[in-house]
């Protein structure tokens, strides 16, 4: 589409978009008096305005019923894990068997990990992106030395070629290709989380499985942001949080996605509580882990309904928007603040997008890397009423989220941007 410059260009694109009304459904943060410009869902997703009821609901069946509320609450507690497979199964383009909420991301990385790394002699190395979040890094690499093997020898990192931001599809593959028998693991962001650059799930699991090797996938940053087909893709396993694009609030419930064709493997040595016992027996408390099928069978711990209450308010809007027409607009959103910086960027050089220019290799969010003077830029887009993100040295991420963000919000961020930058 062609875009235009101009702010009543930004008010027709709002006035055409069919999911304008879903906006008014999130609270915005002030900024001292006034309503944010926010572009921070990338870090946490906006409070949906349904959450307090829900949550509230969960407080009453607390109070009115007691430990009776596991059974006879509006959503009973003992099945609450359940209740947002269908809603996660369409996100993630899964079977609701294969997706479970539970846990944090980081844990449930360990406990994949746990069943999927599984080091001999031969077979111990893991490939990932070089600059992967800490977290991750720090999964990795305790879990390598778990086996007592060590990161040098086993972790193996892809850079971008040099003068490149972003890595290149035919360099994964080769690595995978060349490490091939010594392959345990290729785990990959599904949208990378500094520089946006969003992967092909389905072609790393294809090389990976072609030398042996499993392949999970961190989708923190693509779950609610890219449309996912991980069942078809042939992932082995993926994780992702809820409080980012799910907009399920700080630390809410996490999930996890183990494919159909491992929900009946009893080899898989895992990590096991009781909430992952065959469902039936459960309160038997026998002695001897017994697995439930698929993917519950690796929850640990009964449910944390009050980080998991607001998961259901936030997944009603995702359902009901559905995320084929989320992407037709976000590729539409961030094409447009594309465009906008660009134009901002015309006459000087203030920074460049290392953000993939082609749609179909990011979601939303595009990263800036600061040629000069960003932090100061920075802090003066926050003082004009810009709530983004700040990536040590030398980044400022933006993510407009097609769920609540408008055009005329991308309007007047560049505005700001434009301004500030050219003071600075
Ligand atoms: C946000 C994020 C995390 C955070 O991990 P938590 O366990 O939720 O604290 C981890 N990894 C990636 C890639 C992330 O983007």
């Amino acid at each position: 589409m062609k875009f235009d410059k101009s702010l009543s260009f930004a008010r027709d694109l709002d006035r055409q978009d069919p999911l304008r009304s879903f906006r008014s459904r999130f609270y915005f943060p002030l900024l001292g008096k006034k309503k944010a410009l926010y572009f921070c869902g990338n870090s946490l997703g906006l409070e949906p305005k349904n959450t307090l009821g829900i949550l509230k609901e969960e407080l009453e069946d607390w109070s009115k019923l007691g430990v009776e509320a596991h059974f006879h609450a509006r959503r009973p507690w003992m099945h609450y894990h359940k209740f947002s497979k269908n809603a996660l199964a369409r996100l993630t383009g899964a079977k609701p068997s294969e997706v479970v909420a539970m846990n944090q991301l980081t844990v449930n990385l360990h406990l994949m990990m746990t069943s999927f790394y599984r080091p001999d002699s031969q077979r111990f190395r893991i490939i990932v992106e070089a600059g992967a979040f800490s977290s991750d890094q720090y999964a990795f690499e305790s879990q390598i030395r778990l086996h007592h093997l060590e990161p040098e020898n086993a972790l193996v990192e892809i850079y971008p070629r040099s003068g490149e931001q972003t890595l290149r599809m035919e360099d994964i593959l080769t690595a995978i290709r060349q490490h091939g028998e010594h392959l345990s693991l290729v785990i990959f962001p599904g949208v990378q989380y500094y520089s946006g650059q969003r992967f092909n799930i389905g072609a790393i699991a294809e090389a990976a499985h072609a030398v042996g090797a499993y392949a999970g996938f961190d989708l923190a940053h693509a779950v609610g942001n890219v449309p996912l087909t991980l069942h078809k893709d042939n992932a082995d396993f993926a994780v992702w949080c809820s409080y980012k694009y799910l907009n399920a609030g700080p630390g809410a419930v996490a999930g996890a996605f183990v494919h159909e064709r491992h929900a009946h493997r009893q080899d898989l040595q895992r990590l096991a509580g009781w909430w992952g016992y065959e469902e039936k027996d459960r309160f038997l408390m026998r002695k001897g882990f017994r697995p439930a099928t698929g993917v519950d069978g690796w929850q640990l711990s009964n449910f944390p309904v009050f980080s998991g209450a607001p998961l259901m308010a936030s997944l009603k809007h995702f359902d009901e928007a559905g995320m084929p027409a989320l992407r037709r607009k976000s590729v539409r959103l961030t094409g447009y603040l594309e465009f906008l910086l660009k134009e901002i960027n015309k006459q000087h050089d203030y920074f460049s997008i290392i953000t993939p220019a082609d749609p179909d290799e990011r979601g939303c969010q595009l990263s800036l890397l600061m040629k000069r003077n960003g932090k100061k830029i920075f802090d003066r887009m926050t003082k004009g009423g810009v709530i983004a993100d700040w990536r040590e040295p030398d980044v400022i991420r933006l993510s407009p989220v097609p769920l609540y963000n408008s055009f005329e919000d991308i309007f007047r961020l560049a505005a700001i941007m434009a301004e500030v930058s050219a003071d600075s």
